[in-house]
């Protein structure tokens, strides 16, 4: 697929950042190509249009650069899914496991009702952790999460497997 190269020729990798022996993926050069970030949104957009998701949940902080203009494309409303102590009114949390210590993502009360058909958007899914951290905010309160996606999943660490039967939709697997 001539949109699927694109996207990947145009995400920049850097060594060791931000520490010794880390290849990062760095989408900020996906942003830089007009097409390349057209074709990225339209993929998704694709895929969701017509399956009654009413509810895009972005993780902060890339998924607040891809989850809305998807969600403004398919009629659903855009959902934050933050660092802690950043929402100023009422959340929810959901503690998960970082290779050394935990980390959180919140959630407003109230966003997100019991039945909604949801979908949760980041640009990266490494050991699988962080969507699946969202993933269990968003059931907590009721709603029914369809799938989950990614720009780019890096294969080797197995995330998938971490989110179970839940299905996870990816453009890239360097
Ligand atoms: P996980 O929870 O281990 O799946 O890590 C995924 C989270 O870490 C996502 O929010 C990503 O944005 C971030 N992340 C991990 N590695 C990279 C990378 O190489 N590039 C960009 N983000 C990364």
């Amino acid at each position: 697929d001539v949109r699927i190269s694109r996207i990947s020729s145009s995400i920049r990798v850097i060594p060791d950042f931000p520490k010794p022996g880390i290849l990062f993926q760095d989408i900020t050069t996906l942003l830089l190509d007009p097409v390349a970030f057209k074709d990225t949104i339209d993929l998704f957009v694709e895929r969701y249009t017509d399956k009654q998701i009413s509810v895009v949940a972005g993780v902060e902080a890339r998924g607040f650069i891809f989850g809305p203009p998807i969600a403004l494309a398919i009629g659903a409303k855009f959902v934050p899914m933050r660092k802690p102590n950043k929402l100023p009114g009422a959340v929810i949390s959901e503690e998960y496991s970082l290779e050394y210590g935990t980390d959180k993502i919140e959630m407003h009360v109230g966003a997100v009702q019991a039945g909604e058909r949801a979908i949760v958007i980041d640009d990266l899914i490494a050991t699988g952790g962080t969507l699946l951290a969202a993933i269990n905010l968003l059931e907590r309160v009721g709603a029914e999460v369809v799938e989950c996606a990614c720009v780019i999943e890096l294969a080797e660490l197995k995330g998938r497997d971490r989110l179970g039967k839940k299905p996870l939709f990816v453009l890239v697997s360097p």
